[in-house]
């Protein structure tokens, strides 16, 4: 008599099981949002337009709640900008400033400003670099440390080696020179080269980029730092004929860090590859899963793509 109320039992427990599977909330719905801090506010870029796109990309995967800190705008000078890093569980970093006051238009952080940050990410917060973020605080040693990569701001081989692929074999190149270069703007293939990484995992190997500035000649400290994409930067686009490493993670302390090259213009960052990587890579730092999921309209190797997610409403 047992047995029959022990299959009904099962039954309905499988009943259960196959409503909740066929749901049409992907899984990363029922999961607390993650708190994303976007810090903005110097850059030789327009932050202005690039971190309304940026929180659109993070906001259109209903993972992410975005707040924004925007340093003031003080020029030449120690800018009094305070954010609290603490309650985020990812801080996005579309900022482009200074250490010294010898770049015209540039600022740099209080000293306790900087410490908040590298007490942050060692405690176990997380960052995401985006492009010209590596371009920021030159003579930061632990930012440097954080973003693995590094160009302009006189960096060279006291920074660190440059780090390429060549001949499909990563290189870390001690050769003396300059740190950062890009040629004209143009659309590029970028290659996965960490494809179990989970931000990886179901990215095609080769695909196309939108519009963009490819930079070469990054280097740095390059200490944990894994590089999970690369594009090859030809001569005919002021390359040196290597594939330059477009997407990066690290760790620092405990924290984890999502880094990419990409994203000069706001036409780059609507791209469909960009807007995965960024959200995927966003959450990877955050909690150091993936569930956002590769989008049907991701790009193929021969034909940039604009995301869908720019032919929405805004969530
Ligand atoms: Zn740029």
């Amino acid at each position: 008599m047992q047995r029959p109320s022990f299959h009904i039992l099962t039954t309905i427990v499988l009943g259960l099981w196959t409503v909740t599977g066929q749901a049409d909330e992907p899984a990363s719905a029922t999961k607390p949002k993650i708190k994303a801090l976007i810090v903005d506010g110097h850059s030789n870029h327009p932050w202005w337009e690039t971190t309304p796109i940026l929180r659109r990309i993070l906001e259109s995967s209903e993972r992410f709640t975005v707040d924004v800190a925007t340093a003031p705008k003080q020029l030449r000078e120690v800018v009094n900008f305070a954010p609290d890093f603490t309650p985020y569980q990812v801080v996005m970093m579309n900022y482009n400033g200074d250490d010294s006051v010898t770049r015209t238009g540039s600022a740099n952080w209080s000293e306790s400003t900087q410490k908040a940050l590298e007490d942050y990410v060692r405690g176990g917060g997380n960052l995401s670099i985006i492009h010209s973020a590596n371009n920021s605080f030159p003579k930061w040693k632990e930012y440097n440390r954080m973003i693995g990569l590094g160009g302009w701001g006189y960096r060279s081989e006291k920074d660190g080696p440059y780090a390429y692929y060549k001949d499909n074999k990563l290189v870390r190149d001690d050769s003396p020179g300059v740190g950062g270069w890009h040629g004209t703007e143009h659309p590029f293939q970028v290659i996965t080269r960490e494809p179990e990484h989970p931000i990886m995992r179901g990215l095609p190997t080769v695909w196309m980029h939108a519009r963009d500035e490819l930079y070469s000649h990054l280097r740095g400290p390059g200490e944990n730092m894994k590089i999970l994409a690369t594009a090859y930067s030809p001569r005919k686009y002021t390359g040196r004929n290597v594939d330059e490493p477009m997407v990066m993670v690290l760790t620092y302390g405990k924290g984890r860090v999502f880094h990419t090259a990409m994203g000069h213009g706001t036409y780059s960052m609507r791209c469909a590859g960009f807007v995965t990587l960024i959200q995927r890579g966003t959450e990877w730092a955050a909690t150091g899963e993936v569930t956002i999921p590769v989008p049907k309209d991701f790009p193929a190797a021969d034909t940039p793509r604009e995301s869908g997610i720019f032919r929405q409403p805004p969530k």
